[in-house]
């Protein structure tokens, strides 16, 4: 009865074992501008969600929605950004847009078609290897 009580947490534990898979980002920007008129928030599903991102994030009222993509998540684009796909105010841009895309994540990216970045899986093995 114990084994098979044992059995059931740990099957239930390996739930929570994270892939030993990670996503690195590599290359350049080619200053389409697509990340800044098309952008995804992964938390925010509603006009009202959004408004109330605006209040509490007032450096965020640069960003409008543009309308939404066929699976009903919202699209954002932001007023700032010029006809050329350049920062209107690149000094003083968002420390997300610095950092965009993300060097180093856990799931897979999706990035613009086009886009001078592209997303490199590393497996276990990869780093095993390395050494
Ligand atoms: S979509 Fe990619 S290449 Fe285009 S501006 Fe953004 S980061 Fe640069
Ligand atoms: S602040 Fe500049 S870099 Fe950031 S989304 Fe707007 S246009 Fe793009």
């Amino acid at each position: 009865m114990l084994d098979k009580i044992k059995s059931a947490w740990f099957e239930f534990l390996s739930y929570f074992v994270p892939e030993r898979v990670t996503y690195e980002v590599e290359g350049a920007c080619k200053r389409c501008g697509k990340c800044c008129n098309y952008m995804y928030s992964v938390d925010t599903y509603t006009e009202k969600e959004f408004k109330i991102m605006q209040f509490i994030f007032p450096a965020y009222r640069r960003f409008y929605i543009k309308g939404r993509d066929e699976e009903g998540n919202l699209i954002f684009a932001c007023k700032l950004v010029t006809k050329d796909g350049l920062c209107s105010d690149y000094k003083h841009r968002l420390r997300m847009c610095k950092n965009y895309p993300a060097k180093k994540i856990f799931y897979p990216a999706k990035l613009h078609e086009g886009c001078g970045y592209r997303v490199k899986t590393k497996r276990f093995s990869d780093y095993v290897n390395k050494t």
